[in-house]
């Protein structure tokens, strides 16, 4: 408790009694508009008091004026797909990983890329629940996380692979399914997790009397309940069965306009993954990002040296799937397009926090290959604030009065050139500035 107050005081002590003037900066709200120019934001009690024209906002004395001028303002990138615990240098899996040291370290690498917010898919531990209490007293530093408990998958089959030690739900029979639900339900997670696919053929896939079943008894205790798909006619079957998300792309086909229907009609979730299928393939040629000072800023000399090296390319490039991953991808971004432009709620998720994908760097690397599938800066901004958040809160997500002050501060304009989300000069969370990584 002491190390708590001790915590409010200094952040206070920074910020000026709480009460700040962000002066003179564009402001890109999250909500689509125009940004604004020459704008002023006022922060008190860790919201958003006021925002608007420089010269048509007064400031009361006593509060802390920063300059912005020349500097952009947007609100922190929400990720609706991730996961902890899984690694513990970001490369190789580790049953060990999954541990409140790390996963508090987790939650502060990510804050410092700027991103606010995460939904955790479903390979969580019980010791989730205690870090939710410890963050909902306050006492938890970094992204904010929402959980789907322990997920649903297939004994033989998906999610495995691999990936860190699965502790996840495996049911044999529907009312297994159901029991198992009423259990991880006990726990009050956000969501119910559950995973439909067959890695190419070569495993059982979950039966659809086991979804329908999962999704159902998750409905009847008030949660939503989402998918990790592949296949179109699996996205079909699940928007059937009253899915409420599906958290990666459609990869095997164009879609069309049956599924695009079905997903207006419920204004169910999609969140295109597209830096996940990119890290399915991209290390057999070595990712030009390795260069980038801002990935590299994140990540451990020992990683980048193991990334980089011979060995590692060979290894990549010996899965058999390669080529089928990097045509997955490019079917995953013409999807993206096309069901953007048909007015489907797209959301944003990367799936970083499994071997190989850069929690915090990924949501970055996510934006870009949003824009290089056709959608606008702006597009791809929205999606992963507005949109991602209205998923999990109310009170994130977009710079307008009544919001967490959830900022980021960038030193260039992300709708020139959407990797100017990389230069980041100051993170606000709730009001209170935090450190961002520092790119040499
Ligand atoms: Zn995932």
């Amino acid at each position: 408790m002491l190390a708590l107050v001790m915590l409010a005081f200094t952040a206070n002590a920074q910020t000026g009694s709480g009460r700040v003037a962000l002066v003179g900066g564009r402001v890109i709200d999250g909500t689509g508009n125009a940004p604004m120019e020459d704008a002023t934001v006022l922060i008190s009690g860790g919201t958003i008091q006021a925002i608007g024209a420089k010269n048509a906002i007064r400031i009361p004395a006593g509060v802390h004026k920063i300059d912005v001028t020349d500097r952009t303002l947007m609100p922190l990138l929400v990720d609706d797909h991730a996961h902890l615990g899984q690694t513990i240098n970001g490369l190789d899996p580790s049953p060990d990983a999954y541990t409140e040291e790390n996963i508090r370290a987790q939650l502060e690498h990510l804050l410092a890329y700027g991103v606010g917010t995460i939904a955790v898919m479903g390979t969580d531990r019980d010791l989730i629940y205690e870090l939710r209490s410890e963050q909902e007293a306050g006492k938890l530093p970094g992204a904010h996380f929402y959980t789907a408990g322990r997920g649903f998958g297939v004994k033989g089959g998906a999610p495995g692979g691999a990936g860190a030690a699965w502790d996840v739900n495996r049911p044999d029979t529907a009312e297994e399914a159901r029991a198992e639900v009423r259990e991880v339900a006990a726990h009050h997670p956000s969501f119910v997790k559950i995973w439909v696919d067959d890695s190419y053929g070569r495993a059982p896939k979950m039966k659809p009397e086991i979804y329908r079943a999962i999704v159902d008894e998750a409905h009847r205790h008030q949660l939503r309940a989402l998918a990790h798909v592949y296949y179109l006619d699996d996205a079909k079957s699940l928007l059937a069965a009253g899915i409420d998300g599906l958290m990666h792309s459609i990869r095997d086909q164009p879609v069309d306009p049956e599924v695009i229907a079905a997903l207006k009609a419920h204004n169910v979730l999609y969140v295109p993954t597209l830096v996940r299928d990119e890290s399915t393939f991209i290390y057999a040629d070595g990712p030009p990002w390795l260069d980038d000072p801002f990935f590299r800023a994140g990540v451990l000399p020992a990683v980048l040296d193991k990334l980089q090296s011979a060995a590692f390319r060979q290894h990549a490039a010996s899965d058999p799937d390669v080529g089928k991953n990097s045509d997955s991808l490019r079917m995953a971004e013409v999807n993206l397009k096309t069901l953007f432009d048909a007015g489907v709620r797209v959301g944003f998720g990367t799936d970083a926090g499994m071997p190989g994908r850069f929690l915090g760097y990924f949501e970055h690397r996510e934006l870009q290959l949003m824009v290089q599938s056709g959608l606008t800066p702006m597009q791809a901004i929205v999606c992963a604030t507005r949109t991602a958040a209205g998923f999990l809160a109310r009170d994130i997500g977009t710079l307008q009065p009544g919001q967490r002050a959830n900022i980021m501060v960038l030193d260039a304009n992300p709708l020139d050139d959407i990797r100017n989300t990389e230069k980041i000069s100051a993170i606000w969370r709730g009001g209170n500035p935090v450190k961002p990584i520092s790119p040499e």
